[in-house]
């Protein structure tokens, strides 16, 4: 096929920006590519050679593109330079430069969509030491027997700067009408994209075999499905409406979402956005495979936790897992768990059509037993926006940003956002300023490299109408070794048999201590909380106040007794002032 029919398109959808005009630009190149070249034009129009998730690249370095040119062009680097610094694109500066070449150094024959994608792919495929050099080698070639427009779109498509503004959709409408003349036809072909993520194989399957081979396009392990996605609601009480009489709530945490392909001997990671992330985490990959079934798609969210308290920590953590070098090392430094929420294949079998209250049942099934970092999703049932309400402090309370509340009789409906699933993420944020005094009245013993000192501290604020310590917040974090050796030591000599008479908390904890130790924590806010008893009902009925991410800021307040410890009263000001700010914050919008 000539590469000139493709050219043209490219220039003419770059003059349009309406919508129909680009689909109808489209139609007609379609309905001029032989059908056995459909699926690579496909990829040529979204400025790909395959589908995202093969994560290929063409990797050349912007200065080889620019001798590339200079090459072909017989122009001199510096004459090169001065044209990018002028056009800002290397496909224009191509454009430009070529324009001026005399015609006879052009190849007789035209230039085929064949060889232009053959040669990408060599490009793209080129790797190791001497590749750069290689690359140039190709892109010059096709540039000595390229007209200058085709020269442009070459250089454009091979630094990822071909921008002709048509998104997925666009492309399907045109599909539908180019070969089966009615757009209605498009559900069919999105839906088959949906599950397989790859419009190269839709098209190529709807050219050569038809409408009736696109739509028995199934889940394929290791293709990624494009994910389902969650609408916003406001309310607990919108929620429940939305859901009808039954509603399954889940905890909202702040990670990454990965879609797992589990095979029989290798597993993949996918990222929201359809990449493949394997290489970023190797402890879930690792984890994956050792899975209760032979072949599985799952879904979940990985988040960055302290190994001691299994607290997840904010998300800004997780970022230090997204490298391409040290992975080990940030295995080490930034430990995840993937909690998984959701279940698309199984042992040959796509679950998409079935209830999401079976889906979970046999995510149950898969995960049960020790797997390490792999988890499921905390999950609650409601029939009332109160339930939701709770569940909702205590997902908070816990790291989350929210919850996910979804229809238990939903299917998964691939790359839809629909109210299926709703998300209800708390109302605000706010930096807490101060720092708090807080007493140690419980440990919990360490784990791993913390083995013989305490991973996590019970923190208790003062309620001196009382005289009792009431809990506020555990804190693994920012301790260092010498405090942890320090803590160890001083605590030894409070150690008391069961939780202390002035001491009110309602969790299990390895030790308890006398109150006496006081030590300064900063946290990131203050939360309502189903679990801890510092000013409990003084806000709301039911719930006390908890610390949001807290940390130890390495001051141990030897100045001062418990009993000068913050009071609940103040973090119950604290927790006011925080609103306070925040529907200033609205107001002033
Ligand atoms: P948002 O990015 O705010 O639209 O929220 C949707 C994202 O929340 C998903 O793509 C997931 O990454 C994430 N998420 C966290 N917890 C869950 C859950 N229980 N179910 C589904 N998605 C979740």
């Amino acid at each position: 096929m000539d590469f000139e029919p493709v050219i043209q398109t490219f220039e003419q959808m770059e003059q349009t920006s309406s919508r129909l005009a680009l689909t109808d630009h489209l139609v007609t190149l379609l309905k001029k590519t032989p059908a056995d070249m459909i699926g690579k034009v496909t990829y040529l129009i979204q400025g790909k050679l395959y589908p995202d998730y093969e994560g290929v690249e063409m990797g050349l370095a912007e200065r080889m593109a620019l001798r590339a040119i200079a090459i072909s062009s017989g122009r001199s680097m510096a004459e090169i330079e001065a044209v990018y610094r002028e056009t800002g694109d290397i496909g224009d500066t191509a454009g430009k430069v070529m324009v001026s070449k005399s015609q006879s150094t052009l190849f007789s024959e035209p230039m085929t969509v064949e060889r232009v994608y053959s040669t990408f792919e060599k490009i793209a495929k080129t790797v190791g030491p001497g590749s750069q050099e290689m690359k140039l080698r190709l892109a010059a070639s096709l540039l000595n027997d390229s007209t200058a427009s085709e020269g442009r779109y070459i250089m454009k498509f091979v630094m990822g700067t071909l921008r002709l503004g048509i998104a997925d959709y666009t492309v399907l409408d045109a599909l539908a009408l180019a070969f089966t003349g009615d757009k209605a036809n498009r559900q069919a072909l999105e839906n088959a994209y949906n599950v397989s993520s790859d419009l190269g194989t839709v098209a190529r399957l709807l050219a050569t075999k038809g409408l009736a081979a696109v739509q028995s396009v199934q889940i394929t392990l290791f293709k990624p499905v494009r994910p389902m996605l969650a609408e916003r609601v406001s309310t607990a009480k919108e929620a429940m409406e939305r859901m009808g009489d039954k509603a399954a709530v889940e905890y909202k945490l702040d990670g990454e979402r990965v879609q797992i392909h589990k095979g029989k001997s290798r597993v993949e990671l996918f990222s929201r956005r359809l990449e493949k992330i394997t290489d970023h985490y190797p402890d879930v990959t690792k984890a994956a495979m050792s899975l209760a079934c032979k072949e599985a798609i799952m879904e979940g969210e990985v988040v960055a936790i302290n190994p001691q308290t299994e607290e997840y920590l904010p998300f800004q953590e997780l970022m230090h897992r997204r490298r391409k070098h040290g992975i080990e090392e940030a295995m080490e430094n930034y430990p995840v768990v993937i909690n998984l929420f959701d279940i698309l294949y199984l042992d040959g079998k796509s679950l998409t059509d079935l209830p999401y209250e079976d889906r979970r049942k046999l995510l149950a099934k898969t995960v049960k037993g020790k797997n390490g970092m792999v988890k499921i999703m905390p999950q609650a049932t409601a029939a009332k926006p109160a339930e939701i309400d709770r569940f909702m402090a205590s997902a908070i309370e816990n790291g989350c940003e929210g919850v996910m509340v979804k229809m238990p009789s939903s299917t998964y409906r691939a790359g839809a956002r629909e109210y299926l699933w709703v998300k209800l993420k708390r109302e605000y944020r706010t930096e807490l300023a101060d720092t708090l005094d807080l007493v140690i009245t419980g440990a919990l013993h360490g784990r791993g490299r913390r083995v013989g000192k305490y991973g996590a501290l019970l923190l208790a604020a003062y309620d001196p109408k009382e005289d009792v310590f009431r809990s506020v917040s555990k804190v693994g974090t920012g301790f260092t070794d010498e405090h942890l050796d320090q803590f160890y030591r001083e605590l030894e000599k409070h150690v008391i048999h069961k939780k202390h008479a002035r001491v009110d908390a309602g969790m299990e904890m390895d030790v308890w201590f006398e109150p006496v130790m006081v030590i300064e924590i900063i946290a990131s806010e203050i939360t309502l909380s189903p679990s801890h008893t510092a000013a409990k009902n003084a806000i709301r009925e039911g719930f006390g106040l908890a610390l949001r991410f807290p940390k130890f800021t390495g001051k141990i307040r030897d100045d001062k007794e418990a009993e000068s410890a913050t009071t609940t009263d103040e973090i119950a000001t604290l927790y006011r002032r925080q609103l306070k700010v925040h529907s200033g914050a609205k107001a002033d919008k």
